[in-house]
């Protein structure tokens, strides 16, 4: 087996059966196995600069089944995943592994090529920055008062009660003193 990055380099087989490496790139290859045993795998990382680079290329499945399907792994520095549509192994360029097992997504990486998944990732990740935009513009204090009361308020029966009193008391304080 060829590794997909580095087409040249040979990947070896580690001590696990499911798991193959490039000595070049330091990827990882790793075969269709049952989720359960994922936690065996041994994480194995060292930095380059070659990791960047090697993410933004597709490669072809080193099992001979073509090119692979990329999915987006949106989180903190977004990176790329690839998986053989074919034989379901999947690719981690060096250090990817590493990231998803720290972010607890190592129980069940194919939901990532999933469309829910991904709509959902992107929906958390723009509530964030409209989270972080608000809380800038308003300032720590204001942000956090405001969220406790949303926090309070959201299965209130009276809450729209509340909001019409927020309103008033914000907008309408002249009319009153
Ligand atoms: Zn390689
Ligand atoms: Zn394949």
């Amino acid at each position: 087996m060829k590794c997909p990055k580095c087409k040249t380099a040979v990947l070896k087989k580690s001590a696990y059966n499911s798991q193959y490496f490039c000595d070049q790139c330091k990827g990882m290859w790793l075969v269709k196995m049952k989720s359960s045993s994922l936690t065996d795998i041994s994480i194995e990382t060292i930095d380059n600069d070659t990791v960047a680079d090697n993410d933004s290329k597709t490669g072809l499945c080193p099992s001979g089944h073509g090119l692979m399907i990329r999915a987006k792994v949106d989180i903190d520095e977004p990176f790329y995943l690839e998986r053989c549509t074919a034989c379901g192994g999947i690719w981690f360029d060096n250090g990817e592994w590493l990231r998803i097992a720290e972010n607890n997504l190592s129980d069940n990486l194919s939901i990532i090529w999933s469309k829910s998944w991904q709509r959902n990732q992107s929906r958390i990740k723009n509530r964030n920055s409209f989270l972080e935009t608000n809380k800038k513009l308003l300032g720590e204090q204001v942000f956090r008062e405001v969220m406790e009361l949303s926090e309070t308020l959201k299965n209130h029966s009276e809450k729209d009660r509340a909001i019409a009193l927020l309103q008033q008391e914000i907008l309408h304080e002249d009319a009153h003193s």
